[in-house]
């Protein structure tokens, strides 16, 4: 081919492009492209760039940059035409009939994403990012050409008026460097970042560039030092490795400022080691390799080998305190891992040629394909934009409904979340889950790109034990409206039984008593409805006797005839024993911050003064108060919810019946010597049985003391326990 007079510095920069691509398609025949560039030129004649170069040399870059990420032919002939669409006065159409079908489509793609814009109102602006999506989809080169032209223009940047320059930096920021980062296309990410960066905090840019070039020297000797190191080792155990040392990127560093609030000379990770090696197996060899030498600091090792992120990018990362105490990271992948976190999506193409674009079973093209058809039915283009950022807050999940939507959930979300995130019906309905075709426990963490399938059972009812594992607060408050609401209905309904068992057994006929005045009892009471006052009594917030006291005064005094044992809990619904014991035992107990409340001491375990104590709102019959080693209040607190902090009131001397059993050797003068332990600390016994085992050599002596408190209570056992012949001693609780 005949060589461009030196006059000709575009034709110049053109013949460079061809010989960067034969550098890696030696064989491919390159007229179409020459005809492009040849077609482009003339349309582009005489149009000037902001810098004062001609509009030409533009298109090439951008070919060139195509052309180093090895993009093909059609990619490379849509660089070169990217711009004649919309800067001249050739059509779509034209396109098409002088470089067919592909490269026209292409071209228009690219037109069409270059009249986008991503700042206009939300509505418009969601329908920009749907567009871009679809142009993506549709052909995975119309996007890398688009970046292409993005880096070529973000190059030259500087030549724009400040306000331009700021807003085409902010769209570089927020939109195509999030994609290039969800494409894979580390390198390109990287640029971007920072040269947008430099626009747009341009103090901050040149403060993390000054302090990086002041520790420059040491930071390079620091480098080497640890290069070195890490080479004899890696050599010593047989690692084959390429190794790198770099200073981080700077928006990378001032991310990590603006993460941290510090400044950046308490930045002391600037440094970074990249250890590139053959295989999975030795990534993990040469990351004991590290930790061997270097202390790793706790929290900070991610692999990224065994669960890859999203955009398929994997590696592992630590960081170690290194010989001065210094931090440094290290990053340790395969050379093929590198390649992919390079060049990401563009790495298909190199080995894969003869295809329109990469598989359709390609992760980052279903990523796109989903947000296209989520896209559709989205109502909150500000959701979408979170969607892009998907990295960049890796605190969350994105997660999808079999039909492609996204679901964005926090992290440990579990498919309880991701059903009540799509409806609370769904969730309230919820009997199973699949993750990926595979059916999971409910408990069980979604993570990034997981398809989730809800199933679903008409009339089923969320569970208690759900509240214990969701993350979301939209799903743990629709779950307790719908306990609440059913535990509602049950305390109407036991608080109305209640009533009317203790009406018939007072001889009130709450037939005859007014709906009115029940109804004037509930407002006494501050209820706008007598349901309320039905759930107050079934809840066990007072005594039927008490309501009862009021609607009939001359039947029925409010103090109660005579006190109810209580019952051990869950109490048969429908069965509600009345709380109106008296309460001389019980005013010791208190729950916190409610005085008002029913308290009474559970008959399973009688918890003393000064023991750990626990409450439990019972069904109708106030709190029941258990010590907290009590074998029933585990299985009590199945339910979380109706657990309550109780504690003791001070100084009131009274005592509490304990059981207590001790096992003794069968001998003469043993009871003998236990009641006199009990008199020597003037300890009431109420009940004493003792009984000889009959299979085996030995005694039961089962007895019930008044005992003050938990220190009253230790003393005596083991007062007991040194009686010769008593082989142990301990307390009974009344299990159900
Ligand atoms: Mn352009």
């Amino acid at each position: 081919m005949p060589l461009p007079p030196p006059s000709d510095p575009v034709g110049q920069l053109y013949r460079e492009l061809e010989a960067k691509i034969r550098e890696y398609r030696p064989k491919d025949d390159l007229a179409p492209l020459e005809r492009a560039y040849q077609f482009a030129r003339e349309r582009h004649e005489g149009q000037m760039r902001d810098s004062g170069e001609p509009y030409m040399v533009h298109p090439i870059m951008v070919a060139r940059i195509l052309a180093e990420m090895r993009l093909d032919v059609v990619g490379m002939e849509t660089g070169l035409l990217h711009d004649v669409v919309e800067d001249t006065s050739v059509t779509v159409d034209e396109v098409r009939e002088r470089f067919g079908e592909e490269v026209a489509r292409c071209v228009d793609g690219v037109t069409k994403l270059s009249k986008l814009d991503f700042f206009s109102a939300e509505d418009r602006q969601a329908e920009s990012f749907r567009k871009m999506l679809l142009a993506m989809v549709e052909d995975i080169r119309v996007i890398m050409v688009k970046l292409a032209d993005r880096i070529h223009n973000m190059r030259t940047l500087g030549y724009l008026a400040p306000e331009r320059r700021q807003r085409i930096a902010r769209e570089t920021i927020e939109i195509y460097a999030p994609i290039a980062h969800r494409l894979g296309m580390g390198k390109v990410r990287g640029e971007l970042e920072d040269l947008a960066f430099q626009h747009l905090e341009p103090d901050a840019y040149k403060e993390i560039i000054a302090s990086i070039e002041s520790r420059r020297h040491s930071n390079e000797e620091f480098l080497e030092e640890i290069l070195r190191t890490v080479e004899a080792e890696l050599r010593r155990e047989g690692i084959p490795a390429r190794i790198e040392g770099r200073v981080k990127r700077p928006y990378s560093v001032f991310m990590k400022l603006r993460r941290q609030k510090i400044t950046v000379d308490q930045v002391y990770d600037l440094m970074a080691l990249r250890i590139l090696t053959d295989s999975v197996k030795n990534c993990y060899a040469a990351l004991g390799v590290i930790h061997n030498r270097w202390r790793p600091i706790p929290g900070r090792i991610k692999d990224f080998i065994a669960i890859p992120r999203p955009n398929l990018y994997q590696s592992l990362h630590t960081s170690v305190v290194g010989p001065q105490g210094q931090t440094f990271e290290v990053q340790i992948r395969t050379e093929e891992m590198h390649r992919i976190a390079e060049e990401g999506i563009a790495a298909h193409w190199k080995y894969k040629e003869g295809r329109k674009g990469p598989a359709a079973d390609d992760n980052r093209i279903a990523w796109l394909r989903h947000l296209v058809e989520w896209q559709r039915d989205m109502q909150d283009p500000g959701e979408f934009m979170s969607t892009l950022k998907v990295d960049l807050y890796p605190e969350e999940a994105y997660t999808f409904t079999p039909k492609g939507k996204v679901i964005v959930l926090p992290r440990e979300a579990t498919p309880i979340d991701f059903a009540y995130a799509i409806h609370s019906d769904v969730g309230n309905t919820c009997v199973g889950a699949k993750v990926n075709g595979r059916i999971v426990p409910l408990r069980s963490q979604l993570r990034n790109g997981d398809i989730v399938e809800i199933m679903t059972q008409p009339g089923h009812q969320p569970s208690k034990d759900w509240l214990a594992f969701v993350r979301t607060s939209r799903a743990r408050n629709k779950i307790k409206h719908v306990i609440n609401a059913s535990e509602r209905l049950k305390a109407i309904e036991i608080g109305e039984k209640y009533l009317e068992k203790e009406a018939r057994r007072l001889g009130v006929q709450l037939s005859r008593v007014a709906r009115a005045d029940l109804d004037r009892v509930a407002a006494g009471y501050g209820y706008s409805k007598t349901e309320d006052l039905y759930a107050a009594l079934g809840y066990g917030r007072f005594s039927a006797r008490q309501v009862l006291s009021k609607v009939a005064p001359d039947k029925v005094d409010e103090e109660p005839a005579e006190p109810l044992a209580p019952e051990v809990e869950p109490a048969a619904a429908g069965a509600p024993a009345g709380p109106g014991r008296h309460q001389d035992h019980d005013a010791v107990i208190k729950v916190r911050g409610m005085d008002d409340l029913l308290v009474y001491r559970a008959k399973c375990c009688n918890p003393i003064r000064g023991e750990a104590i626990v409450g439990y709102v019972t069904r109708g019959k106030g709190v029941a108060v258990h010590s907290r080693a009590c074998p029933n209040v585990q299985n009590l607190m199945y339910d979380v919810e109706r657990k309550i902090e109780v504690e003791w009131v001070r100084a009131v001397d009274d005592a509490f019946p304990v059981r207590i059993v001790v096992h003794t050797d069968d001998r003469p003068g043993m009871l003998n010597q236990l009641t006199g332990v009990l008199s020597d600390e003037s300890t009431n016994i109420r009940s004493l049985e003792a009984r000889s085992l009959t299979d085996q050599v030995g005694g039961v002596v089962e007895m019930t003391v008044d005992v003050r408190d938990k220190k009253q209570l230790e003393k005596l056992v083991s007062a007991m326990r040194r009686i010769s012949g008593v082989r142990d001693v301990e307390r009974l609780f009344n299990q159900t």
